[in-house]
């Protein structure tokens, strides 16, 4: 049994030794939300596991998504029921485990004449979408009438405007989802490391046997043996199947999707609205804090996975979408805050377009022994996992004659998700509220942790007390937490994958940066000139929020 110690940048190099010591029963390969996921899964039914991520965990496509827990409205009509009913449970249930970042909200479908959906099928749709996804009594779908509408969204386009759909979704930080799973992960002793590539397979008479790892932070190399190597590498899912030299049969096909982030002042919309393009596709516009964000594109991507970039033409087509729907805003690229732009890993049909092309996942297994797992959602991980981890325990069990359980993570509250010790949300607000007033901590930024950390606010408290009230204690006590507990090493990794600033808080980051990366690197004990590179790699993080190629 894997001893357990926290998730702190701390022990990256403890980590790596500890897995490089012996034999794994399982190694992952990407610290998106599927590798994190089987880690989970795996590490909660017995198995020794550790887990490489070659950037920072949830770096890739899972820190660049639409931000929704959902079933899938879309997929329903494209008659993917057992996918939407799939996800649309793993949605109660998600909401139950962590409900600090899973957060239910009203989502507009507005229908409008020629649109994709009419009023009656739109209104048988959205109650079959209620049932096959599980949706409580008081959370169905309701359908209003044109004033209606118009009374509750006044900022719609109205010539076309016949009625509404107004149902349930769920809101969430795919970045902070793949933390909270992968530190609870850790706290059972999974050893997940980020910052560590796998440049190399290892292989024993044919058999895959494990993976040179480079730590791109010391530079030092380990061999990692494992009796069983998942690739859970999201887009680059081919590129370590071309390393096993096993890419053949069915591909990845990526498709680009671009958000853009805006004042919420600028298109203020009263709840979430998912829309029409007058192309026929649709897009979302979420409001979040003091910003809306809107997307996503879905275009052909064949370019350098490892930087996608927001084409001038990503911005033209979803402002104008924008425009079209709510002609009072009257947006222009100056209006652009922030953005985030990300690839879908999905599998190659020919013939058909990016947005007909499945969200289903699929495993692939190589001769070799190498278990690949492609496509699906952010919202399907723990189904996705389950059914990776079946496998695995499947052929050490044939291997070894070992018996493991079955799947628990449908039980496994995550980190920060124990609401019910508290008396749920309420009673972790009236907690902070007396600290608050206790420690001479400013109220708004505690209750503000809630919706990142929940119940581990407690513990950045803990830390803000026995700082200087005078200068940013719960903000600098929010970073020690995130090196101390979630790995987080340097500020892009704070600022863009702990804490969504750099989207939702831009103006406030772009003040105070300056002053947090000497505070970072003091905390993790490094010399700051020799670490000036994680500085350089923020700014250009900065840069590319508003560049457009
Ligand atoms: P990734 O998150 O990309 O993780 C793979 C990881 O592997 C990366 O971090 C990478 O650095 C690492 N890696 C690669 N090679 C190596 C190596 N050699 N060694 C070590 N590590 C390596 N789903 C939803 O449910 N809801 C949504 O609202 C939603 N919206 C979306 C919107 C857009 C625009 C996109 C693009 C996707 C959206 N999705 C959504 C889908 C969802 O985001 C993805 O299915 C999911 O994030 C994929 O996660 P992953 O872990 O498979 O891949």
């Amino acid at each position: 049994m894997t001893e357990v110690r926290s998730f702190s940048a701390s022990h990256r190099t403890a980590f790596l030794e500890e897995m490089a010591s012996r034999q794994l029963d399982l190694l992952v390969i990407g610290g998106g939300i599927t590798g994190v996921g089987i880690a989970l899964d795996a590490v909660s039914r017995g198995l020794s596991v550790g887990l490489i991520e070659k950037r920072d965990f949830g770096s890739g496509t899972s820190s660049r998504s639409t931000k929704l827990i959902h079933g899938g409205l879309r997929y329903l009509k494209q008659g993917e029921i057992k996918l939407v009913k799939e996800v649309g449970r793993e949605r109660e249930l998600l909401y139950r485990n962590a409900p600090h970042i899973v957060i239910p909200e009203k989502m507009l479908l507005p229908l409008i004449e020629g649109g994709n959906y009419g009023k009656w099928a739109t209104s048988i749709g959205l109650w079959i979408y209620d049932i096959l996804a599980g949706v409580k009594k008081e959370e169905r779908r309701i359908m209003l009438d044109k004033q209606q509408t118009e009374e509750l969204e006044p900022l719609l386009r109205k010539d076309i405007l016949r009625g509404a759909g107004l149902y349930i979704e769920y809101r969430t930080d795919d970045a902070r989802l793949t933390i909270e799973v992968a530190k609870t992960a850790v706290s059972r002793g999974a050893l997940c490391v980020n910052y560590a590539e796998a440049v190399e397979l290892l292989y024993d008479n044919s058999r895959l046997a494990g993976v040179n790892v480079k730590d791109h932070r010391s530079g030092n190399n380990y061999s990692i043996f494992a009796k069983k190597v998942v690739n859970a590498a999201g887009p680059w899912v081919d590129a370590v199947r071309t390393m096993d030299n096993s890419l053949q049969g069915k591909r990845l096909h990526l498709t680009k999707g671009v958000h853009l982030v805006l004042p919420r002042d600028r298109l203020p919309l009263r709840q979430a609205i998912y829309f029409d393009v007058p192309d026929g596709r649709m897009i979302f516009a979420i409001p979040r804090d003091d910003t809306t964000y809107i997307g996503t594109t879905d275009t052909n991507y064949d370019s350098d996975i490892d930087t996608p970039l927001v084409s001038k033409d990503d911005v033209k087509y979803l402002l104008k979408a924008v425009n079209n729907m709510f002609p009072s805003v009257n947006l222009t690229n100056g209006d652009v805050v922030s953005s985030w732009v990300g690839l879908r890993p999905l599998i190659h049909e020919d013939g058909k377009s990016p947005s007909e092309l499945s969200r289903k996942d699929e495993i692939f297994l190589s001769s070799s022994g190498l278990i690949s797992i492609a496509g699906g959602k952010l919202t399907g991980f723990r189904k996705m996992a389950e059914r990776v981890v079946d496998l695995v325990c499947n052929q050490i069990g044939i291997e070894t004659g070992r018996l493991f359980s079955g799947c628990i993570t449908d039980q496994i509250v995550l980190s920060g998700g124990n609401f019910s010790d508290y008396g749920g949300e309420e009673g972790i607000r009236e907690k902070l509220r007396n600290q608050a007033i206790e420690y001479k901590l400013p109220e708004s930024e505690l209750l503000s942790l809630i919706g990142k950390y929940g119940t581990e606010s407690f513990r950045i408290v803990e830390m803000a007390k026995v700082l200087d009230p005078e200068a940013n204690p719960i903000l600098l006590a929010e970073i020690q937490y995130t090196i101390e507990n979630e790995m987080s090493i340097s500020i892009s990794d704070f600022a863009i994958r702990r804490s969504g600033r750099i989207f939702f808080e831009k103006e406030s980051l772009m003040e105070i940066y300056p002053t947090l990366h000497p505070h970072f690197m003091e905390l993790q004990g490094v010399d700051h000139e020799s670490r000036s590179e994680d500085l350089i790699d923020f700014e250009r993080e900065l840069k590319n929020t508003v560049y457009f190629e």
